[in-house]
């Protein structure tokens, strides 16, 4: 039997000596209770020495103490103090304008709202609204969803070393990543890293699209294992993981989220560990996925389907998510190969695509079978095959 909290999302804490999490974990909480701001900080004032003053005092005054001696300080209280100290300097000595002065206020304000005995999880509260979004989504795409279909999920914060690529956060702030862990055919973890030395308005604004994206591309995936990055997972997958997230998300996440995966997509250098940490392997298939998904959608958009562009690219978003839980026996490297051979210049693969679009619940043997990847025994289909 299921527990009613199945899917709940269960954090569960990584050993901080260094205090790199806690770190990272107190910039997240003054960010959320910035996260209103956030886009006229970075965006009007992002530029201006005092803008830079305060975000530099959010990087240096949450460092865990390079000593050991004495009591305790508490680092979240550290930096709302350091912070609220900043404003009261910049509105002091510099010339502001009023409504720049009432800016300042106004984040300063919301510094006093922090209480470090209760300050709460806003990343976990984030973490589990993409969770139930995602979950939320299969279930439609799927008709039903049957708890099998989806594992128990844990979730991690962690401290990254180094730059997700080696580079400066003043050449690319977007410091975070996202990576998926199968630890056993039932259980996940999702773990959020994070570069501790520097963690900013950027890196925060980016989590909801790598969230996502770890969510919707890796967490329910079967075959039920770690998989190498292939066009399915890291191409068709992630293509269709930010139709959700471009769907679901507005503001400075969704610019920012926007704006990290245009300059991971393309970028000609990007490299990536892997699951096993194993050393670095190149990362070309995102672009081939997006393409043969933008195909797909172009060739529909001509179809007459009555739908407008986001149906339709959700419509294919909805293929993704079905194919992505399939486990009638097919292999990743299937997946793969469906991919690439899902092309409208495939007279057979145009037909079932475009039965597919007409009738979404229905099975997904015509289109594996166009692909030459067929099964028998459709299990993800709302009707018997
Ligand atoms: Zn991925």
């Amino acid at each position: 039997m299921t527990p009613p909290s199945r899917r709940t999302v269960r954090r569960v804490d990584a050993p901080d000596p260094d205090r790199l999490v806690e770190s990272i974990r107190a910039r997240g909480v003054v960010l959320d209770r910035w996260h209103d701001r956030l886009g006229e900080l970075l965006e009007v004032r992002g530029q201006d020495a005092e803008c830079r003053a305060l975000l530099a005092t959010l990087q240096y005054a949450a460092r865990p103490p390079r000593h050991r001696s004495g009591a305790p300080a508490d680092l979240l209280t550290r930096l709302r103090d350091a912070l609220s100290h900043q404003i009261d300097l910049i509105v002091r000595a510099a010339a502001l304008d009023v409504a720049s002065a009432q800016f300042y206020r106004g984040l300063q304000a919301d510094l006093s709202g922090i209480s470090p005995e209760a300050p709460g999880d806003p990343i976990g509260v984030l973490l589990q609204r993409v969770a139930d979004q995602v979950h939320a989504f299969y279930e439609h795409a799927l008709g039903e969803l049957p708890d099998s279909a989806w594992p128990a999920v844990s979730w991690q914060l962690a401290p990254l070393r180094d730059h997700p690529l080696r580079v400066s956060p003043d050449a690319d702030p977007y410091t975070a990543e996202g990576c998926t862990v199968v630890l056993a055919p039932d259980e996940t973890l999702v773990k959020l890293r994070a570069v501790a030395g520097y963690f900013g308005p950027e890196a925060y604004l980016s989590l909801p699209q790598i969230l996502v994206h770890e969510f919707f591309a890796h967490v329910p995936t079967r075959p039920r294992e770690n998989h190498d990055i292939g066009v399915f997972t890291e191409g068709l997958m992630d293509w269709a993981a930010l139709v959700l997230f471009e769907t679901t998300f507005t503001g400075p996440s969704l610019h920012h989220g926007q704006h990290l995966h245009d300059l991971r997509k393309d970028h000609p250098g990007l490299v990536r560990r892997r699951h096993t940490d194993e050393g670095d392997v190149a990362f070309p298939t995102r672009a081939t996925g997006h393409l043969m998904a933008q195909r797909v959608v172009d060739w529909w958009a001509g179809q007459n389907s009555g739908l407008d562009l986001t149906g339709i690219r959700l419509r294919l978003a909805g293929l993704a998510a079905r194919l992505n839980v399939y486990d009638g026996g097919l292999s990743m490297a299937e997946k793969d190969v469906f991919v690439t051979a899902m092309t409208p210049g495939n007279p057979a693969m145009a037909q079932a695509l475009r039965h597919y679009l007409h009738h979404p619940d229905g099975p997904l043997e015509p289109l594996l079978a166009a692909a030459g990847v067929s099964r028998t025994g459709d299990t993800n289909s709302k009707e018997p095959a």
